[in-house]
């Protein structure tokens, strides 16, 4: 009985041992293929599309010819494009009790996107824009709907799932109550934020100071360069300039990334593709340049195609392109 008992205490040692073992294994392989995390707060929208030969005046009915629609918003594209260049992508973001919400949800779900941060708001629409398109006009109205809900207690609920990124990126289609205190999460955890100031409204000076990098358009910029305090956060501007590619300071120094000569068939998203995999890339710890590289070479090869989000590309075809 004496032996059995040591037998069976010997016995259970060694189980422990290859238990813990196991485990750390598993943790291991778990660490290794981690991909990197980007959490994106931000608009999820469908864009409603109409095609027409005639703009109606004010007040006009008109024929027009077709109607299309495709998932859209500033947050959802670029949440696109990070996952497409192979980040492990959660979005922060919220959707009305409706069939486009439910649509947009699944959109990002195939997407490989983690969508429970997404709330589902009762009584509200999920966030829209109507685009007239007419052979030289184009005139578009956004109804934010639920995007507005998108709010600091929102976020709130989320500040474990922020201090476990690598990363954050934002755009301006949320309230900025909501991008000020999302800020301050980020801050005190030590995780970098990537704001995307479009579409451009004047930014409080914490959130000029706190973001890491800012990712203006030329137009956004100009805008920019107006705040008594730009030279002392130019060095954080990564500056899209469509086909001529994009600049960025390093060490003091500006440096240019040149445009890629492609064949344009569609810019709608060239942006929002260049912010996606900039996160994506600087979250896996790419340096500076190289992330840059990458990003411009992915937003151009998202012009060469149809559509934002159908358009972008994934890593592979970046690595190939750059090759
Ligand atoms: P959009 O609003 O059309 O999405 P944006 O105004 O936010 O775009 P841009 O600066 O026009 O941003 O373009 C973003 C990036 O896309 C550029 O920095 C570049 O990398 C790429 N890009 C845009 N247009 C072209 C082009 N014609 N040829 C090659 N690359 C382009």
């Amino acid at each position: 009985e004496h032996i059995s008992t040591r037998y069976q205490s010997v016995m259970r040692e060694e189980f422990n041992v290859r238990l813990i073992e196991r485990e750390s294994t598993l943790r291991m392989e778990d660490l290794m293929s981690a991909k990197p995390k980007v959490c994106i707060i931000g608009s999820i929208n469908m864009d409603l599309n109409v095609t027409t030969n005639k703009m109606p005046m004010q007040g006009e009915t008109v024929l027009g010819d077709k109607f299309f629609t495709n998932p859209g918003g500033k947050g959802a594209n670029q949440a696109v494009a990070a996952a497409r260049m192979g980040a492990d992508v959660n979005v922060i973001g919220a959707v009305g009790e409706d069939a486009f919400g439910q649509k947009l949800r699944q959109n990002l779900a195939n997407e490989g996107i983690r969508t429970e941060s997404i709330e589902t708001i009762a009584d509200v629409s999920t966030g829209t824009a109507t685009i007239i398109l007419s052979e030289n006009d184009n005139r578009i109205i956004v109804a934010p709907g639920a995007n507005n809900h998108v709010t600091p207690e929102l976020v709130a609920k989320q500040r474990e799932l922020i201090e476990e990124s690598d990363i954050i990126l934002m755009q301006l289609e949320v309230p900025m109550e909501t991008i000020v205190s999302t800020v301050k999460i980020a801050e005190a955890s030590d995780v970098q934020v990537i704001l995307n100031p479009a579409p451009f409204q004047p930014l409080p000076e914490s959130v000029l100071k706190k973001t890491a990098y800012m990712t203006p358009n030329e137009i956004e910029l100009a805008s920019m360069k107006e705040y008594p305090m730009y030279e002392s956060i130019r060095q954080k501007m990564i500056v899209t300039r469509g086909g001529k590619g994009v600049t960025f300071v390093e060490n003091g120094a500006e440096n240019v990334i040149g445009g890629h000569c492609v064949q344009v068939t569609d810019t709608t998203g060239a942006g929002d593709t260049f912010n996606g995999a900039l996160a994506g890339e600087l979250a896996g710890g790419t340096n500076l340049p190289d992330a840059v590289t990458m990003a411009n070479a992915a937003a151009a090869l998202s012009v060469s195609k149809l559509g934002a989000q159908s358009g972008m590309p994934s890593k592979q075809d970046v690595q190939r392109f750059l090759q």
